[in-house]
């Protein structure tokens, strides 16, 4: 592969124009949307007005003139068909986290008389340190958490689980779980599932409809470019609606939250997931950071994400000097997700390096190094720039500087 491949690619790239809509920072190569997702242009110019048209000239009229209260259904809708989900089942609020909580009680509520929660060793930690907080809040006989390794998942599926707890994409690897057979597997056992989509929502199609999926979260600050701290979602399946439960009984989960009753009555709807007020401008950020998404197919998406690591995996390969970098993703790209995780015994440093040299990644201990695609935004001449960088890196050793072997407080 050489340069010119790499032009005719970016050449013939349907995506191409939608990186105009975000404002990228220049001389920098960024491989770490799915951590933190680029800052689209329509973002800047509706926080703006949202600070000072709304909030500054019509103060609390806004709530209703400008329609803040509708933001955590609106900013919902917008995300719904990006998930494969119809109208009335996900609703933005909160952090993953505390919506883990509220839909982890939902469930076990739900399948009351089992309490086993199972999930993966190496899910995303927060996921995992939920189910310990609530075990410890309610005791393990009604809520236990049971760990076990990735492919060995569908053999603990048995009808003592309550809950099986996954995350689509793995943080670390990029490993993408079969959520349609997973499912499947877990409803014949009478178990109810959550899924984790914070690295799936926006970087690959996801049907949670079509696989008839009980419940799920996602992130709204990773492949959604929502900003920092972005609110996340939540999904309820429209056939647990008038069954679940959830103990955050907040003032804007209730059926009528301006009744000011002192007796709480949970929204009969999608509502009921909702629990203090929303945050406005983040909310607003989010919601204009969608509208990028219209007209974007998710097969066009994901066609990308997959060319581009699989152009990111024959560069590194193509170079001797990168022989010690070992993929710990699959070369499988329909199992993976859209982000390629190589180990390092200098991970950490070559990172560091990197980000200096201008191609952020990130480092995820103990010592991978990850770089992520965001098809709306990533060029194929990003990833041609990006690994010469790497070979830069790694031949002249100049991770091994002090400078690069300082940790911060966030990697
Ligand atoms: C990023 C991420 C989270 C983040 O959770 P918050 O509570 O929103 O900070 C949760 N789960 C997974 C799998 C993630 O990748």
């Amino acid at each position: 592969m050489n340069f010119d491949d790499i032009v005719a690619l970016d050449k013939a790239d349907v995506l191409a124009s939608k990186r105009d809509e975000f404002d990228l920072p220049a001389n920098t190569i960024y491989l770490d949307g799915n951590s933190l997702g680029a800052l689209p242009k329509s973002v800047k110019s509706r926080v703006a007005q949202v600070v000072s048209e709304q909030w500054g000239s019509h103060l609390i009229r806004s709530w209703n003139d400008h329609q803040w209260i509708d933001l955590p259904t609106q900013v919902g809708e917008k995300i719904a068909p990006i998930i494969g989900a119809e109208k009335g089942q996900v609703i933005c609020c909160d952090s993953i986290s505390i919506n883990l909580f509220k839909l982890l009680s939902s469930a076990l509520i739900l399948n009351t008389g089992r309490s086993k929660v199972l999930s993966t060793q190496d899910n995303f930690p927060t996921d995992l340190y939920m189910v310990q907080g609530l075990s410890d809040l309610l005791g393990t006989d009604l809520c236990q958490l049971k760990l076990v390794e990735e492919q060995y998942i569908e053999q603990h599926l048995t009808d003592d689980i309550a809950v099986l707890l996954l995350t689509q994409v793995n943080f670390r690897t990029g490993k993408l779980l079969n959520m349609q057979k997973l499912t499947e597997l877990a409803h014949k056992k009478g178990i109810l599932v959550i899924w984790d989509l914070a690295h799936s929502a926006g970087a690959l199609p996801v049907e949670l409809d079509k696989c008839n999926v009980d419940f799920a979260v996602g992130c709204g600050y990773k492949y959604l470019n929502g900003g920092p701290g972005s609110p996340a979602f939540l999904y309820v399946a429209k056939r647990h609606q008038s069954a679940v439960k959830q103990p955050l009984s907040g003032w804007m989960g209730h059926a009528k939250p301006f009744a000011f009753d002192a007796q709480y009555e949970c929204a009969a709807s999608i509502n009921q997931y909702l629990c203090g007020t929303p945050s406005v401008i983040a909310m607003s950020a989010l919601d204009a950071a969608l509208d990028v998404w219209e007209s974007v197919k998710i097969s066009d998406v994901r066609a990308k994400s997959i060319a581009l690591a699989d152009v990111f995996i024959a560069l590194v390969h193509s170079h001797a000097s990168l022989a010690d970098l070992r993929l710990s993703s699959t070369e499988d790209s329909i199992q993976r997700g859209s982000q390629l995780a190589f180990s390092h015994n200098h991970a950490f440093a070559i990172c560091q390096a990197l980000i200096e040299k201008g191609v952020i990644a990130d480092f995820r201990a103990p010592n991978i190094l990850r770089f992520g695609f965001t098809p709306l935004y990533t060029s194929f001449e990003d990833v041609w720039n990006a690994v010469n960088t790497l070979v830069d890196v790694v031949t002249t050793k100049l991770y091994a500087e002090p400078r690069f072997n300082l940790a911060g407080k966030v990697t």
